[in-house]
């Protein structure tokens, strides 16, 4: 894969293939190259998902119908480390000369240890979080590059936006969305952050970012990296409890510093369904992206909500899943959208597969969808739901979140804090001030002074 190619459009910057293609209100490009995907296929938690993804995708023939092709490439080390600690990324890119230290010291750069070298070996990969669920293996420098470029190039995508283009542009990149990884250690099956490292390429255009993340586990990773920003704002729905794995995301906690309440955590019990997810949409998603107003939106999309994931959590469907993503990429804004958990691949492939299809040819086309196209070259692996694009899914088993009027107070709590965040400074920061050509001070004047006459 190159270093520096963005993408390649199929149209050129202004043609379009077709009459309907003129009439599309979005513009769409889907990271792929086989390369990336089978560099994708390595993760140790989710090895081959991503053929699946790409087969399923391009069985349906969407790859060919995307607008642009975004290329995806390598992450430089200067692009890794504008977030991640440099000797972590080191280590992760197989350089020579990361050294351990036992002495807490490590200041002068000349740090020494007495212990054998296999001992200095294990205690690195302890300190930089490989082991257990994320383990070193081959190809793992190829990897981080890989998924960490490519989450840059769908950024760049979104930030190279042409002034004339009225349509929305959403960018999208299945196989990143390691929301767990932090600046200086690997979590949860996430090595690299390439979300942190996209919304940070985002910030380069728009002053404002909202993550929202879908995952069933906390998006802890990206949470911490902007806690005490008030520019961006992340939302993360998740399972919420004592011992669940991150162990974190209480509702309670919305940020720190200048970033109180630019963080809203949704932190729900066992058996979420659709209807439940589409009310947290309606009452709390919406209403933060109303009253914050960003620039652009960073969408996680992680699989291991649904039903059929042998996480047993939640259980959502395909269809309400893709329907809760679609709407929130039809809030209109620039949207980068990546993929996340999911351990029941198939079912993984068939939701990221659907929502790429109902942006390209619509509800109408794959309300249609009946079996996995034969074209699959994978379609043996469906055999045990009768090749059904949609099988039998929810399981019937109760929403725990609806007991004791538990959804009721976990939106009430978000709301309060919604209410918080100051919808003055995001107009003046995205359209209003820069339109009109006045300084801050008088902007927060005016608007003050009105409201007080209110
Ligand atoms: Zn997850």
């Amino acid at each position: 894969m190159p270093r520096g190619v963005i993408w390649k459009s199929k149209y050129g910057d202004n043609n379009c293939s077709n009459n309907m293609m003129s009439n599309k209100r979005r513009q769409i490009g889907y990271a792929y190259s086989p390369e990336y995907t089978k560099l994708a296929d390595l993760l140790p938690s989710n090895i081959g998902r991503a053929s699946l993804v790409d087969d399923l995708i391009r069985s349906h023939d969407l790859i060919a119908q995307c607008d642009d092709i975004i290329s995806p490439c390598f992450a430089s080390k200067d692009q890794l480390t504008a977030y991640h600690d440099s000797k972590f990324i080191s280590y992760l890119l197989n350089e020579e000369d990361v050294t351990y230290s036992d002495s807490e010291d490590e200041s002068d750069g000349s740090a020494h240890s007495s212990l054998p070298n296999e001992d200095v070996d294990r205690r690195l990969q302890e300190r930089f979080g490989l082991e257990f669920d994320c383990p070193e293996f081959d190809g793992l420098d190829k990897y981080i590059q890989a998924i960490s470029g490519t989450t840059i190039a769908c950024a760049r995508y979104l930030t190279s936006r042409n002034a004339n283009n009225d349509k929305q542009q959403v960018a999208i990149n299945w196989h990143g969305g390691r929301h767990h990884a932090r600046k200086d250690k690997c979590s949860g099956f996430c090595y690299v952050n390439d979300i942190v490292l996209g919304i940070l390429e985002l910030r380069k255009r728009f002053e404002t970012v909202m993550y929202i993340d879908l995952d069933l586990h906390h998006g802890d990773g990206v949470e911490t990296a902007f806690a005490y920003s008030n520019k961006v704002l992340t939302l993360s729905v998740h399972r919420y409890d004592r011992g669940f794995f991150p162990g974190s995301g209480n509702s309670k906690f919305c940020g720190k510093g200048r970033g109180q309440n630019y963080t809203i955590n949704v932190g729900l019990r066992a058996g979420l369904n659709d209807t439940s997810l589409r009310r947290i949409l309606r009452d709390v998603i919406r209403p933060a992206f109303e009253r914050f107003q960003p620039g652009a939106v960073v969408l996680q999309c992680g699989a291991d909500g649904l039903a059929r994931d042998p996480t047993k959590e939640w259980n959502l469907s395909i269809r309400g899943l893709s329907s809760v993503i679609l709407d929130i990429i039809d809030f209109g804004k620039p949207t980068l959208v990546v993929g996340g958990g999911g351990y029941n691949h198939l079912d993984a492939a068939r939701l990221w597969c659907l929502v790429l299809g109902e942006l390209l040819v619509g509800k109408e086309v794959t309300e249609k969808w009946d079996m996995i196209p034969e074209g699959s070259n994978f379609i043996h692996k469906y055999v045990d739901d009768g090749y059904a694009y949609f099988p039998d899914e929810v399981r019937r088993i109760d929403d725990l979140n609806l007991k004791d009027d538990f959804l009721d107070r976990v939106v009430e709590c978000t709301n309060v804090q919604i209410a918080k965040i100051d919808p003055v400074l995001a107009y003046y920061r995205e359209s209003i001030f820069l339109k009109q050509n006045i300084n801050a001070q008088t902007f927060y004047t005016l608007t003050h002074t009105t409201n007080m006459h209110q």
